[in-house]
């Protein structure tokens, strides 16, 4: 069963196959077996699990339940789940129940999805290697003294070993993508405001977005069709009509199924090695798949995004500016950590966020109220939010030259646990191409395309808005002729 796609264990359950209940044990089971070595999840709870998986077979029995009904999924512990614990990884939420559901959770739920645990990530989403956890750091499947990524590495590496068969994440500036391509996944991140961001909990609004995380493009597509929609809890929300992210997916093709296919390759990521900061084994991985997309009937042509150098530092100072507003609601006064003893309201506050918070999350913090502050904000903020505007404008002028933009979704294949937590500027620039793809609003993905000392990496895969179907058709059509995605991190088969 494990190595059943979504469409296929979705398939096995309408057949009577196998029950969600079976389903969901079997992946409880391996959670009880692997997620020791691997930290994926920060809470399992079989009894609620195993609940929902009965209503999910009794709905299947009485004829009902979507292509989604009694698959168990791992849910990002970001995303607010009624009666679990919610903790987005921080010692600031690590008692927090949450009393209501996301709007992720309500459609995956209201699906008939099952909640197979809540997945571990680096702090509020800060990072890129999910070793800032309150609960310790997550380890890759494929090489455990290695991160997954982050900072949906929780996700990441659930799916990698097989302990959900597919999983969802956020991505602020790669959080998606980068796991997914250190963990040898699938994963999109959609235009910004397809899927409703109520209840998920929030670092930089104008840039979080959340999205599915599987084996798969013909899996993501599943996923995304029950995540996406109209919320008018969030004000963000687009209010399109409702799209079947997978249309695409099963025309028929011949030998040339991307004929036509235009496909843009930016000089600045192909630049050298010194300039990109790209590692030449995975260059010549990015490059050998996208001479394979050639194969299949695309074209390529040369582009140009002139302003993407100035895309990690216009980021840090917007993320880190809307995070310390994000996060002043964390005070200890109605949930959350509360410091056990101080002298007064303001001492209060004040020891409950030094203690409730880590390292990187407080200096984002620092960093964002300082950019806001009166006297730097027209240098620092305002000035961030104009590169934002000029990068956007890039993307915009490239789209009229081709259909999809193509890169390396990681300047690396995974790097050791350690190696980068003392220096955050190394880590920040783990997501150099990822960054830009968040500030224009625009869907990006990666999948699998290869490993560099049997360690996975990714081809990201840039679309213009709204263009999430002729992204996952571009990933699927490579998939068909690939098995790179299919591969399964020994140990865990
Ligand atoms: N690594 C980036 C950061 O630390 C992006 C994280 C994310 O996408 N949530 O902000």
């Amino acid at each position: 069963m494990i190595e059943r796609s979504l469409t296929a264990l979705s398939r096995a359950l309408a057949a009577r196959e196998i029950s969600s209940v079976e389903l969901t044990r079997l992946y409880l089971e391996r959670i009880a077996r692997h997620n020791p070595a691997l930290n994926a999840f920060i809470t399992v709870d079989p009894e609620q699990s195993l609940a929902q998986a009965g209503t999910a077979d009794a709905q299947r029995a009485a004829g009902a339940g979507g292509p989604l009904c009694g698959i168990p999924l791992a849910q990002k512990d970001i995303f607010c789940s009624k009666g679990w614990l919610t903790t987005c990884a921080s010692r600031m939420l690590a008692n927090f129940v949450s009393p209501y559901d996301a709007g992720v959770i309500e459609r995956c739920n209201g699906a008939g999805a099952v909640i197979v645990g809540k997945t571990n990530m680096d702090e509020f989403a800060m990072g890129s290697s999910s070793e800032t956890s309150h609960f310790g750091a997550v380890r890759n499947p494929w090489d455990t003294s290695r991160v997954p990524g982050g900072s949906s590495g929780g996700s990441a590496a659930a799916v990698a070993a097989r302990l959900a068969p597919a999983a969802t994440g956020t991505d602020t500036g790669g959080s998606i993508r980068q796991p997914a391509a250190l963990c040898n996944l699938t994963g999109i991140k959609p235009t910004y405001g397809v899927v409703s961001r109520y209840g998920m909990i929030a670092y930089a609004s104008s840039l979080d977005q959340g999205g599915p995380m599987a084996h798969s493009a013909e899996d993501c597509a599943l996923l995304l069709n029950t995540m996406a929609g109209f919320d008018a809890r969030d004000s963000t929300s687009l209010e399109r009509d409702a799209e079947d992210y997978g249309r695409e997916l099963s025309a028929a093709a011949g030998a040339k199924p991307l004929a036509g296919l235009k496909i843009g390759l930016p000089k600045e990521f192909f630049g050298s090695a010194e300039k990109s900061g790209c590692s030449a084994e995975v260059m010549r991985l990015v490059e050998t798949a996208i001479e394979e997309y050639r194969k299949l009937g695309a074209q390529t042509v040369d582009i140009s995004l002139p302003n993407m150098h100035l895309s990690v530092p216009a980021y840090y100072v917007i993320a880190s500016a809307e995070a310390s507003s994000n996060l002043s609601r964390f005070d200890g006064v109605r949930y959350g950590y509360r410091a056990p003893q101080y002298a007064d309201l303001n001492d209060m506050y004040a020891k409950s966020r030094a203690q409730g918070f880590g390292a990187e999350v407080k200096r984002r913090i620092l960093i964002g109220t300082y950019v806001l502050s009166h006297g730097y904000y027209d240098a620092y903020y305002l000035q961030a939010q104009r590169i934002r505007r000029l990068i956007a404008n890039d993307f915009i002028a490239a789209f009229k030259q081709c259909d999809v933009i193509m890169g390396p979704t990681s300047p690396s294949s995974a790097f050791r646990i350690g190696e980068k937590v003392s220096d955050p500027v190394q880590m920040y620039l783990s997501d150099i191409y990822t960054i830009a793809v968040n500030l224009a609003g625009l869907p990006g993905m990666s999948i699998p395309s290869g490993f560099a000392a049997d360690l996975p990496v990714g081809l990201q895969l840039i679309g213009d808005y709204f263009a999430e179907a002729r992204l996952l058709n571009a990933a699927h059509r490579y998939q068909q002729a690939s098995d790179w995605h299919l591969r399964c991190p020994a140990g865990f088969a």
